[in-house]
């Protein structure tokens, strides 16, 4: 299609937030907005404890790597929003001020309790707030992958981003990537991205398409604000409605060009622009996150990487996090960072391994998994029943009930396992990218679809089955 032709939607995006909250069947859902997943202990118990008073009990995690909250209470919602999507537990994001403790917020509402937690600072861009980063970037020296650590970049990204008052119109589904390198958050669907093609050298990613751009190092948040203010140019120019820069025809090589124009003459010749790239970057869709221990056979390293410290990744089933696991992850996190992935994981750096080994025995008991051979790798699920009132099942539900039917791992690790998702209806929200097995409830049981075929399967075991094929796990 033409940019001529095309006439947007029909509605700006509703993507819920901490004060924009979503009336769904549960009750109220709010997203928080955890720009590179990262949160300190006291953060995480908070957000636990704020679980647990205003919502459901759980701190669920999203595929953007941030947080949300189902099942608060009417007094909480700030501003409901309406809207097919957000309801769903998906993991498509949506403004909002000053500070979150403003705009009519209740004092001890839980909008204004993450507010007071660090994890509002911007009423007016709380839903932009969209940044993932490798989240081992940093932890596990130059045989892990990544070429440099783009930790001080999602500092630098979410300051200068809230900093700039137009910014604010972003779509709520809008979204940046860090990549370090090593490819692992690049291929996730970001608009706008930055992957490292060397310790001070970024490709541009616009919508996936390598846009030929290289910036170094002290360019790279400003060609990503840049990526974000030239959409919403875009769109003024053509008076249309888009939530990304995949919906323009030609999005990708129109924003590239105004980003180019927005950089302007290179005072230190260091950028390049060849487009079409003759070597073009495609990082592909990472399905599954780290699981167990990391970094300790990485060689010792970088500056920032010490080869007496792991990392340690843990998995949560079906990305929800009771407030006691919460409390759990937040005792043993004593290298005080808290990594959210987007694969709705959780990784603790710094850890001896001492430390890690007995993290790994209390969150296990906890009931999150450290195992990389577990039969909850990369098995995913939207909302359902409750939670979403299209679902035609309780999938979360089913989804537990079949991966306890699963057959012992073959091997120590599942980390190569086909990917399954779990979907109440064929909108299929929350799926990863990349090559899944859907498993999609009909009503009357479940249907899994892998590379074009399906099969029908009308209870638990008959489901349990198929699910077990596909993955090869016979
Ligand atoms: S039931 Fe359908 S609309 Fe509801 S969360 Fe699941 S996939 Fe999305």
């Amino acid at each position: 299609m033409d940019i001529a032709d095309f006439h947007g939607r029909s509605r700006p995006d509703a993507c819920p937030g901490a004060l924009q909250v979503h009336a769904a069947a549960d009750g109220g859902l709010a997203r928080v907005r955890v720009p590179g997943g990262r949160l300190t202990p006291a953060q995480l118990r908070e957000l636990a404890a704020a679980a647990r008073r205003h919502g459901d009990g759980a701190v669920e995690l999203t595929s953007r790597a941030n947080v949300q909250v189902r099942g608060l209470a009417h007094d909480d919602r700030t501003r409901d929003v309406s809207g097919d999507d957000p309801a769903t537990g998906a993991d498509d994001e949506g403004p909002g001020g000053d500070d979150g403790a403003g705009n009519g917020v209740p004092e001890d509402g839980f909008a204004a309790r993450m507010a007071r937690a660090g994890l509002l600072p911007s009423a007016t861009h709380e839903r932009v707030r969209n940044i993932l980063a490798s989240p081992l970037t940093g932890l596990d020296g130059p045989g892990g992958g990544g070429v440099t650590d783009v930790t001080p970049l999602i500092g630098e990204l979410d300051r200068r981003l809230c900093a700039r008052p137009a910014l604010a119109a972003l779509p709520g589904r809008f979204m940046f990537a860090l990549d370090d390198g090593r490819g692992d958050v690049a291929g996730l669907g970001a608009d706008a991205a930055v992957l490292a093609a060397g310790p001070d050298r970024f490709a541009l990613l616009l919508a996936g398409t390598d846009t030929g751009l290289r910036v170094g190092t002290d360019e790279a948040v400003t060609a990503l604000l840049a990526a974000a203010e030239a959409f919403l140019d875009e769109l003024a120019a053509r008076d249309v409605t888009a939530w990304r820069i995949s919906e323009l025809p030609d999005g990708p090589a129109l924003v590239a060009a105004r980003v180019s124009a927005a950089l302007g003459p290179d005072p230190t010749a260091d950028r390049t622009v060849q487009a079409p790239p003759s070597e073009p970057v495609r990082p592909r869709p990472v399905a599954l996150g780290p699981v167990g221990l990391i970094g300790a056979a990485a060689p010792p390293g970088t500056a920032r990487s010490d080869p007496a410290r792991v990392a340690l990744g843990v998995a949560v089933p079906l990305g929800r996090l009771t407030s006691a696991q919460a409390e759990v992850l937040a005792d043993v996190a004593s290298g005080g960072d808290i990594r959210l992935t987007p694969w709705r994981g959780v990784v603790l750096p710094g850890l001896t391994r001492t430390e890690a080994v007995d993290a790994a025995g209390r969150l296990r008991a906890a009931g999150l998994v450290v195992d990389p051979g577990s039969p909850w790798i990369g098995v995913t699920a939207c909302a359902g029943r409750p939670g979403c009132a299209k679902s035609l099942a309780d999938v979360r539900a089913d989804a537990t009930a079949v991966v306890a039917l699963a057959p012992p791992a073959r091997h120590a690790s599942r980390t190569d396992t086909l990917p399954v998702h779990w979907a109440g209806c064929a909108r299929r929200c929350g799926r990863p990218k990349g090559r899944v097995a859907d498993v999609v409830a009909t009503g009357h049981g479940y249907r899994l679809e892998l590379d074009g075929t399906g099969l029908t399967c009308s209870g638990i075991e008959e489901t349990a089955a198929a699910v077990t094929a596909a993955r090869g796990e016979l």
